[in-house]
């Protein structure tokens, strides 16, 4: 199989669906992950979830197109984008009828293999994963997203960054350290060591020592003064932290909104306190929550007296809800 050809029809049907669907502007500011299912609802081909047995994905091409995703247990919300994006390729390459299961979708170690060594792998299976891959992560997304998260090249080959950077991107951590690869972001040497880390392991590095999640798949993201404006794809349970910048010196704070109980605030601390005699320095103030429906949140730094008038604002919009279940949301809520 010739896997580079592959890439290239690939790459090329993702890069004409961004156009298509008018996403590039959105990929270059580097805010939000890709929206799979409202890209296939754009398309006028019905799209559902459905709880699968030994199934993630299927695609019908006749005699009416069709998608449908599994929603059991064994996919988590990534998981689920990534399946609807394979499906989506096949759909994009004119594939036919496709039932897939966990051999066919996330293969993407032994699609790096295939580059360099035969492979059994059948062209339009390749081809999807390829798709999938190139749709919810493009060049110009990871590297609009890593630029906001403030990484260079080095600060790409640490594990915590990119199970950060996989966050943002709503996408598997393995999926986008195979993702940093296909895009010519890390070596084949970076990308074997980033792969020898679990999400697991890498979530307990971004948690202070002696404190424990909740649930094992919960996981953690750290938000800095960058995320204004963010929007993110997160399960029930997941925790966020945002590191804000708050000049206490000067009488601000910032002003924690009371939406419970969309939102449960977990934790609120300060740390780098300015050494006494330095004035005006601003000190971080950590805020931790988590929720299980989808939230708009508006923090504003203003003094607690007088005109309240603020200084700083920080909004991100946070959808907790996790894997689909029946008819994708974003259908619904356009009904
Ligand atoms: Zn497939």
């Amino acid at each position: 199989m010739n896997i580079r050809g592959a890439r290239l029809k690939a790459t090329a049907a993702a890069s004409d669906l961004h156009r298509k669907l008018n996403l590039r502007s959105e990929i270059r500011e580097g805010l939000r992950p890709i929206d799979v299912y409202k890209s296939i609802i754009d398309l006028d081909v019905p799209l559902l979830f459905r709880p699968l047995e030994g199934v993630l994905g299927v695609y019908l091409s006749s005699p009416e197109k069709g998608i449908l995703i599994s929603s059991s247990d064994a996919l988590n919300p990534a998981r689920q984008r990534y399946t609807a994006a394979h499906e989506l390729g096949h759909l994009c390459m004119g594939h036919g009828n496709s039932v897939d299961d966990a051999h066919n979708i996330n293969d993407q170690e032994s699609l790096q293999r295939a580059e360099t060594a035969p492979t059994d792998v059948p062209i339009f299976e390749a081809e999807a994963e390829m798709f999938a891959s190139e749709f919810l992560m493009p060049k110009a997304l990871i590297v609009s997203t890593c630029k906001k998260m403030g990484l260079n090249k080095a600060g790409i080959m640490n594990p915590k960054n990119v199970y950060q950077l996989a966050l943002r991107l709503g996408t598997s951590y393995q999926a986008t350290c195979y993702a940093l690869r296909s895009n010519e972001l890390v070596s084949f040497q970076a990308l074997n060591r980033l792969t020898q880390f679990t999400p697991k392991q890498i979530k307990q590095e971004c948690i202070d020592e002696g404190t424990s999640i909740e649930h094992p798949h919960s996981d953690v993201i750290l938000l800095d003064k960058t995320d204004h404006g963010r929007q993110l794809l997160l399960k029930p349970g997941d925790h966020v932290i945002m590191s804000l910048p708050e000049h206490t010196s000067g009488g601000f704070q910032w002003t924690v909104p009371d939406i419970s109980p969309l939102v449960h605030w977990l934790d609120d601390k300060r740390s780098g306190a300015s050494p006494e005699g330095v004035f005006g320095s601003p000190v971080l103030r950590h805020l931790t929550f988590t929720g299980e429906s989808k939230v708009d949140l508006l923090l504003t730094e203003c003094r607690s007296w007088g005109d309240r008038e603020y200084i700083n604002q920080f909004g991100i919009n946070v959808d907790f809800r996790g894997r689909e279940e029946g008819l994708p949301r974003v259908a619904r809520e356009a009904l």
